[in-house]
């Protein structure tokens, strides 16, 4: 597979891009899906400066093997929930929508758990291939720019 290295001054463009185009819809609090989107979530919120929360997801199995099924790693706390997310604009931020499947069940998660507002999924990356998942017609998607199908390897990635 082909592979792509973005710079970080890249990257960290994209996502102040990506800011112009989401800060109409008014996020109240960012969630990072853990472990890619922690760090483009931190970057967001230096646009944003709203409440960031953490998520996990682990879809890779330790030799980086896709599971048969998606687990939930990580979540939010009752009372978080009750304050910051139930009725609220919720900004989900990962680095890279490959299949679509951590996403579409983050979405899902939230939307069963919290019933927010209003969501609106960012990415750094958008692969143009065949998704697993389609996104519900409500859910605000806002890419911050689009690759092939082909390996990211991200400055954090660098050993
Ligand atoms: P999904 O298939 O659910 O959209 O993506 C699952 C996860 O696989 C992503 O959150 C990310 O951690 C990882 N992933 C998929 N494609 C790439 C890639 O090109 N580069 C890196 N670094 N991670 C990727």
């Amino acid at each position: 597979m082909e592979k792509i290295t973005p710079a970080y001054d890249d990257i960290h463009a994209i996502i102040k891009d990506t800011y112009t185009k989401i800060s109409e819809f008014n996020p109240d609090v960012i969630i990072a899906i853990s472990g890619g989107g922690l760090i483009p979530a931190r970057i967001m919120r230096t646009y944003v400066n709203k409440p960031l929360f953490t998520v996990g997801f682990q879809l890779y199995d330790k030799d980086d093997k896709i599971m048969p099924n998606i687990k939930k790693t990580q979540w939010l706390d009752d009372e978080i929930i009750k304050e910051y997310i139930h009725n609220k604009t919720v900004l989900i931020v990962d680095e890279v929508d490959d299949t679509r499947t951590t996403l579409f069940h983050c979405v899902e998660e939230l939307k069963k758990c919290c019933s927010p507002k209003n969501i609106i999924v960012t990415v750094i990356h958008n692969k143009l291939k065949q998704k697993k998942h389609l996104l519900a017609n409500d859910i605000i998607y806002v890419p911050g720019t689009e690759t092939g199908d082909e390996w990211i390897v991200y400055p954090w990635d660098c050993k």
